[in-house]
């Protein structure tokens, strides 16, 4: 098994083209991991999540130690053999959904204790529970236990909460077992307030991790910050490790993020959106319950390879969805994460090319011409209309 590891392969500007080595494979940068919550990419077999050009997929530690259980995986081989997905996975710490799904949460020097969303039974999330709970489901990329600091928070407030993520970042890394081929990233935190991410920033790398990730964004701070907060954590961030995003998101903040040195992402966005209508395109954002699509014979997005857009038109992708069809969600998901990944390919020869500000800018114009659809998600249905 080849140790993990991260290669830079070219620079434009800010910008990154990398590889990150794992013992189950390579991962091109920068890369979008669809997110598998529960051990399944929402309505895609793990064939279809492949073929969209996915390396790596997320799972999450809080959803999987309630159900089906931490230990019971390890017992079944691990969540590779488990979910069928032998590329790489990264879990989450448990950290954030422990604060935005579990009841009655309390937080102490040791950890967190909670109680599930699911039946009220009783739980705690420590740095060493959540890295031994990740190291049984065989995460090849495992994430540091942190608190993700509520938004809006005071100064202080930040501080104290970035400061003990901090000292639970080095319990995380005490508790790691070192195995060839797998990595742990540590997670700056910090809020809005940019002493207070460089001094996470320099807290990890004094620590030291195989990457780091920028956390405690999108949480709705809007993008302008959430830009500012990436550009003032990268230069404290060493050049020779992955940096990922968590959370991330829009394509636009996709882009924005890769212009400023970002190289991993992860994000509902493209599942949960292809279950609720909404289709990402070249030319922005569409809501296939929209009636104008409804008589439209041409292709969801007419340069897009995947199999919604080559084999199905408007019409029958709008006709699915309105009869409330399972295979509406399963080729709009499908959809959108080809586009996603197809996205990042661009990005990734834009890099290499060293035309990634022009390619930026045409990916904002394009994106204009549909852009006032994306707002009909919010109108009202009226179903049968
Ligand atoms: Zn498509």
């Amino acid at each position: 098994m080849s140790g993990f590891g991260f290669a830079l392969l070219a620079r434009d500007g800010a910008a990154r083209r990398g590889r990150v080595t794992t013992g189950r494979g390579t991962i091109e940068t920068p890369a979008f991991m669809p997110v598998g919550t529960a051990a399944t990419v929402k309505a895609q077999t793990p064939e279809d999540v492949r073929a969209t050009g996915a390396e790596i997929v997320l799972c999450n530690t809080y959803h999987l130690m309630l159900r089906p259980g931490a230990e019971r995986v390890a017992k079944l081989g691990g969540l590779h053999p488990f979910m069928n997905w032998p590329g790489p996975i990264l879990t989450d710490s448990g950290g954030f959904q422990v604060m935005s799904l579990a009841a009655l949460r309390k937080i102490t020097e040791e950890g967190v204790t909670f109680q599930s969303h699911l039946d009220g039974s009783r739980h705690a999330l420590t740095p060493e529970r959540s890295i031994d709970i990740q190291r049984l489901l065989d995460a090849d990329i495992t994430m540091a236990f942190d608190e993700c600091t509520p938004f809006p928070a005071t100064e202080a407030e930040a501080a104290q909460s970035m400061r003990l993520s901090m000292r639970w970042a080095a319990r995380s890394r005490a508790a790691f077992v070192e195995r060839p081929g797998y990595g742990l990233f540590g997670i700056v935190q910090g809020s809005v307030y940019p002493a207070q991410r460089e001094e996470s920033a320099k807290s990890l790398t004094g620590i030291g991790f195989d990457g780091y990730a920028v956390g405690g964004l999108a949480v709705g701070e809007g993008a302008e910050t959430m830009k500012k907060m990436i550009e003032t954590t990268e230069p404290f961030l060493p050049a020779d490790r992955p940096r990922y995003l968590m959370g991330v998101g829009k394509p636009g903040d996709i882009v924005a993020a890769v212009t400023r040195g970002i190289d991993m992402f992860d994000c509902v966005l493209p599942t949960r959106s292809g279950r609720t209508a909404q289709a990402f395109v070249r030319t922005g954002t569409l809501n296939l319950r929209n009636a104008r699509h409804a008589e439209d014979p041409g292709p969801l997005d007419p340069e897009c390879r995947c199999p919604a857009c080559r084999n199905y038109s408007r019409a029958y992708l709008h006709h699915l969805i309105r009869t409330e069809e399972i295979l509406g969600p399963m080729l709009l998901t499908r959809h959108n994460l080809t586009y996603y990944q197809d996205l990042m390919a661009e990005l990734r020869g834009a890099i290499e090319a060293g035309t990634l500000a022009v390619y930026a800018a045409d990916f904002a114009r394009r994106q204009q011409a549909d852009a006032t659809e994306a707002d009909a998600t919010t109108a009202p249905e009226r179903p049968g209309v």
